[in-house]
């Protein structure tokens, strides 16, 4: 059948091209692609146009052509995925690598969340234009609710891709770009769940952090203004990708760098300098046997971490020297240290420190060991609130850790209690052709729903 059924909303079905949209005069408050064999979904108000290959204009609501048809009526949950698809698309096409300014990004949820009616607070963040929102629907302070957080940063987009990065493409069943999985997807998601939010009895919060993939340093900022920042509901969700898996435990990493100073001169002559070389090699072996020493130990936590039950030590970065025939006067190593949930990270370099300070008894010259960043661990408790309601959710009983960071850690300095859950593969993050399953998607947002509803009552 061919035709328009406003009743039903229906679907037109057009043989169009996007270009054609100029060419008529129904504001378009958004689009977005589905279907496997249609290239998007045009969203007029309260009509869809399903436009297909290329071709003559549409006449929205007048007409169709030859070999198109009504398709059955949207359910509410494909049209939600359409949003959150138009929303992620928008978004991946701004630059939100980490250190460029994130504003532009959230300037675009901001809007989004004001017009439908909720409380935003744009915070200042690392630097510049490189702040942090806090949104919150339904009635602000009171107890219970949830908050949902992410961060609005993605890492570069490097080589590799098989198509633009920036550019959200649909492929067998996933959607591709960078961020699609950590985590703009995510974010998309937890705009649009807010901005639908309707009627709720306890708050729903949104913190969107900058700079995450740098070591979670917009969410280090939010800490630093804690008095400023409005009530949120303690319960957290950070919708890092876990493939909709709970996770309550992830380890910390403090960035710190080793330095020592030596005293430059000819390398033909070694005795007129002091190669700083030789003094790093003892601090190196120092932290090659600390590094022994941690891989030994074990915490109560340490079950949930399967494959690396243990505190890393790694040395990631050298620097030293200038040219073949000048002895380096200066040489440094950067080293991360990734702590179990449960550990103390300072009282762990304390223990380094010491025995650094043993290695480098004998060394003429000055060393040194600075902090670069130290990113919180995540200890959840087994039994928190979140823990359990999401557990429930999914139906998980097993304790799971992981060993890459999040906000998470800083969160819990707010006094939050988080878990990691969110849709799409870790592995398949920070790398070309980053992808986030369509169906991850649903049910992530079918999930979520649930728990915003049992939380906050209300229609979400
Ligand atoms: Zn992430």
């Amino acid at each position: 059948m061919n035709g328009y059924s406003p009743e039903i909303g229906g679907i037109f079905v057009f043989r169009g091209s996007l270009a054609a949209r100029e060419e008529h005069s129904l504001p378009i408050w958004g689009y977005a692609g589905l279907g496997r064999h249609h290239d998007v979904i045009e969203v007029f108000r309260g009509n869809w146009a399903l436009l297909c290959g290329d071709g003559i204009a549409p006449h929205v609501g007048r007409a169709c052509y030859p070999g198109t048809g009504i398709l059955p009526c949207m359910t509410a949950s494909s049209l939600s995925l359409a949003a959150d698809k138009t929303l992620l698309r928008q978004l991946m096409a701004i630059d939100t690598t980490s250190g460029q300014p994130s504003d532009p990004a959230l300037k675009v949820i901001a809007e989004k969340l004001q017009a439908a009616g909720c409380e935003v607070h744009r915070l200042e963040g690392a630097a510049d234009g490189r702040g942090n929102l806090i949104a919150i629907a339904g009635p602000v302070g009171l107890e219970g609710g949830l908050t949902l957080s992410g961060h609005i940063d993605t890492v570069p987009a490097g080589e590799g891709w098989s198509s633009d990065p920036r550019t959200l493409i649909e492929r067998d069943g996933r959607w591709y770009g960078r961020g699609s999985c950590d985590m703009t997807g995510f974010v998309a998601m937890a705009t649009n769940l807010l901005a639908e939010a309707a009627s709720l009895q306890r708050p729903l919060a949104l913190v969107l952090t900058a700079d995450e993939e740098l070591g979670s340093i917009g969410a280090g900022a939010l800490v630093d203004q804690a008095a400023k920042l409005p009530p949120l509901p303690k319960s957290c969700i950070v919708g890092e990708p876990t493939s909709l898996r709970i996770v309550r435990l992830h380890k910390g990493h403090l960035k710190f760098t080793i330095t020592v100073s030596g005293a430059t001169g000819h390398t033909g002559t070694p005795v007129s300098g002091v190669n700083a070389i030789d003094g790093l090699r003892h601090a190196l072996n120092s932290i090659e046997a600390e590094r022994s020493r941690l891989e030994e130990l074990r915490t109560k936590e340490s079950a949930a971490f399967f494959r690396v039950p243990f505190p890393v030590l790694a040395p990631v970065r050298l620097s030293a020297g200038c040219a073949w025939n000048v002895i380096p006067s200066e040489a440094s190593v950067d080293i991360g240290l990734r702590v179990l949930p449960d550990q103390c990270a300072s009282d762990v370099l304390d223990d380094i420190r010491t025995a650094l300070a043993a290695a480098m008894q004998g060394w003429p010259l000055a060393w040194s060991l600075e902090i670069y960043n130290d990113n919180p661990p995540m200890c959840t408790q087994r039994g928190a609130e979140i823990d359990v309601a999401c557990r429930a959710l999914v139906g998980q009983d097993q304790d799971i850790g992981v060993s890459y960071c999040s906000d998470g850690g800083h969160l819990t300095k707010l006094g939050l209690e988080c878990v990691l859950f969110g849709p799409g593969d870790i592995a398949v993050a920070h790398r070309p052709d980053e992808f986030v399953p369509i169906e991850d998607m649903v049910q992530a947002r079918g999930y979520l729903k649930r728990i915003i509803s049992a939380r906050c009552g209300g229609n979400s």
